[in-house]
């Protein structure tokens, strides 16, 4: 039975949400979230009981006594850093700086823009009382951060040269939702939002394409993650923007996942805020604004892409850990642990995330567990490995027994092999995918053909298109799937709308979503 059910993933920034109609299931409610995860189910039977299986079995997260809300935990969170990290450093290298903005928005500054009011007031989260005092105004615990970031712009702008103003804010939001799916779906969730105002529409453009951009690097060449970036059609987009760009990525199950959202908001937020500036000719303007955001949403699609029956596989460039020594200890020959702790430490010098496992457990439980947690490459080395001055290296992106999967070196080798090995299993996981993303991107040609795509989640199905909300609305009700984003029609493309019939304007992706 289809249940109707708000669902995340479309234009409200990263994580925005529109009701429609989708089958019951995939979504994880609190009152039967499972505290201990026994067994890992097949992910290719039931990839949403894998994935939370996985989130909580490799220790990522645990559901919190606050519906809606998860904890990262620090293997979690590792992940979170590395994406922080490799993201901070591709805004400063494009001129952003750092700053944070309180929590609280008060409700008549929330009230302003017309549009960016309706389409968060269902999922605004407030604060009417403070102690034992009814507030005369109530807060708004911040959905995303225009509205108090525009407001102080129009403080600190006054003049041509103080433009552009390029500020990135690593935060947390709250949305209300029922229901919970750690990193996909949650009340609160970490993010990064950057918020910019520039002196001409031109330049606001620009930087909006530029952090297209940047999002689709960091997708790609780091969490090794294909996508689709374009243009959200009118439906789609932003409230209050004139246009959103995003990054689109395919999960297995064929639906999309909208990974990170830009939004050229042109003089919309600027003319509700009031942020101006006096121009070279004197004259008083509105400027134009930016804002873009990547959340932990992004994690959710990471795990989904990568992991496999025995759990994550996490790209090496994201690992909290890219290698793991298990050194095996047989009656009372403890050498292994010595050899293990010297390479280590080695790896560590040359910039390596690396850990020696000398818990007290049988080396075949812990090569379970760091299969489960996705370690990129594991150095096993016994009493014998001693004696011969070799160790045995795993990988993770290959499958038990498939060739290539293990390989015996030298000891005295490990920091010169182990890097250029990692690079490779970057590029092999990100190759699996694209190979995935790019088998199921269909062509549809006709209308038929094209819906029953769509139901059965065929993947991003590629269409020339009208661009007509009404024919989008269509599709939807129809089959659940909506456009994910668009892009130039090319001469050698349909002239025809493949839904409806009607002149083709664009080519778009259309596919379920999350
Ligand atoms: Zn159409």
């Amino acid at each position: 039975m289809p249940t109707l059910r708000r669902e995340r993933g479309d234009t409200r920034s990263a994580e925005g949400g529109t009701w429609r109609a989708l089958e019951t299931g995939p979504v994880m409610s609190d009152a039967v979230a499972p505290a201990v995860v026994k067994e890992i189910p097949p992910k290719a039977v039931d990839l949403s009981a894998w994935y939370t299986a996985v989130c909580l079995k490799a220790e990522l997260v645990s559901y919190s006594p606050v519906r809606g809300c998860i904890v990262l935990r620090p293997y979690g969170f590792g992940l979170w850093e590395n994406l922080q990290k490799h993201l901070d450093a591709s805004f400063k290298a494009t001129g952003h700086e750092n700053a944070y903005f309180p929590l609280f928005i008060p409700e008549s500054l929330l009230m302003k823009e017309a549009e960016h009011v309706e389409g968060f007031s269902p999922e605004v989260a407030w604060v009417t009382r403070g102690g034992s005092e009814e507030l005369t105004e109530p807060l708004a615990i911040r959905p995303t951060s225009e509205v108090i970031i525009g407001t102080m712009y129009a403080q600190w702008i006054e003049s041509y040269r103080d433009l552009p103003i390029l500020i990135n804010q690593w935060a947390n939001v709250v949305r209300w939702e029922k229901a919970t799916r750690p990193f996909l779906r949650t009340m609160e969730f970490l993010w990064q939002e950057g918020h910019t105002a520039h002196a001409s529409a031109h330049e606001a453009r620009e930087e909006t394409m530029q952090m297209l951009e940047v999002y689709r690097r960091f997708a790609e060449d780091v969490a090794a993650v294909p996508v689709y970036a374009g243009v959200k059609s009118e439906s789609e987009r932003f409230p209050g923007a004139v246009e959103t760009f995003s990054i689109e990525a395919l999960m297995p199950d064929g639906r999309a996942l909208q990974s990170a959202t830009s939004h050229d908001l042109g003089q919309n937020f600027a003319k509700a805020y009031d942020i101006t500036f006096a121009d070279a000719d004197q004259r008083i303007k509105h400027v134009y604004t930016t804002s873009w955001g990547m959340s932990w949403r992004m994690l959710g699609g990471l795990i989904m892409t990568h992991g496999d029956d025995r759990g994550l596989r996490i790209p090496p460039k994201m690992a909290p850990l890219e290698v793991v020594f298990v050194p095996i200890v047989r009656s009372g020959d403890d050498r292994a642990v010595a050899v293990c702790r010297s390479a280590a430490e080695e790896l560590t010098k040359a910039g390596m995330r690396v850990r020696v496992d000398t818990r007290d457990q049988q080396p075949g439980w812990k090569y379970s567990e760091w299969d489960l947690r996705g370690v990129p490459i594991r150095v096993d080395v016994g009493p014998r490995d001693v004696d011969a001055g070799t160790a045995v290296i795993v990988r993770r992106d290959r499958g038990k027994g498939e060739s290539g999967q293990k390989t015996t070196v030298a000891v005295d080798v490990l920091a010169r092999t182990i890097p250029g090995l990692l690079e490779e299993i970057q590029q092999s996981l990100y190759d699996q995918a694209k190979t995935f993303l790019e088998s199921h991107t269909p062509r549809a040609g006709d209308r038929e053909s094209f819906l029953a795509m769509c139901r059965d989640r065929a993947g991003m199905i590629d269409i020339a298109w009208c661009s007509r909300a009404v024919c989008e609305a269509a599709v939807k009700a129809e089959t659940g799937a909506t456009t994910r984003n668009l892009r130039p029609l090319a001469t050698s493309d349909e002239a025809t709308c493949v839904a409806c019939g009607e002149p083709a304007k664009v080519r778009a992706y259309f596919a379920q979503s999350y």
